[in-house]
């Protein structure tokens, strides 16, 4: 659990249209978690079916990736202690019905199809998908505030 976990969270294409973009980064923000990498991007299909990989097969992947491709994401890198388990927390359940009110998918959607963000399930997933998806690497630089979120 060091402080420099990494994990990969995105603004799907609804997201970015119902104007959510801010309100995320802003809950990751405000936490204490350090952003590394952000960008806006239209992935092709190819990008969107390798970052789905696990789900080829799935009765929903064919919609998954039609709304995944519809529009453009927000590309994102979060830092901080356990932020890869966290940050799943605060996204909710990935059922916006079965997401916990106070949570981004409890508070900002209704349909699991439209459930607005993407949150890295593991330490491992999350690797892969920065690697995926900044290709170009992150940003490095230290905050003069780390020890007002870290006690050690
Ligand atoms: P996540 O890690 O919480 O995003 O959930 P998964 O990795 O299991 O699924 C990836 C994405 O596929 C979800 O965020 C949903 O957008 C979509 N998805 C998952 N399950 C379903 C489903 O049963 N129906 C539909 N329409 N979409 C689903
Ligand atoms: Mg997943």
């Amino acid at each position: 659990m060091s402080v420099k976990e990494q994990t990969y969270i995105m603004v799907k294409p609804d997201g970015v249209m119902r104007s959510i973009v801010g309100e995320i980064i802003k809950r990751f923000e405000t936490k204490g978690y350090k952003l590394v990498a952000l960008k806006m991007a239209v992935p092709s299909r190819e990008h969107l079916e390798k970052h789905y990989e696990d789900l080829n097969g799935r009765p929903f992947f064919a919609g998954l990736i039609n709304y995944m491709a519809s529009g453009p994401v927000v590309c994102m890198v979060w830092e901080g202690r356990n932020v890869v388990l966290e940050g799943r927390k605060m996204l909710g359940a990935t059922k916006p019905s079965e997401s916990a009110l106070g949570t981004i998918r409890g508070d900002f959607c209704i349909d699991v199809g439209r459930n607005v963000c993407h949150g890295s399930d593991a330490v491992e997933s999350a690797q892969k998908e920065i690697a995926l998806w900044f290709p170009e690497g992150l940003c490095e630089y230290e905050k003069p505030t780390v020890s007002w979120v870290y006690e050690n």
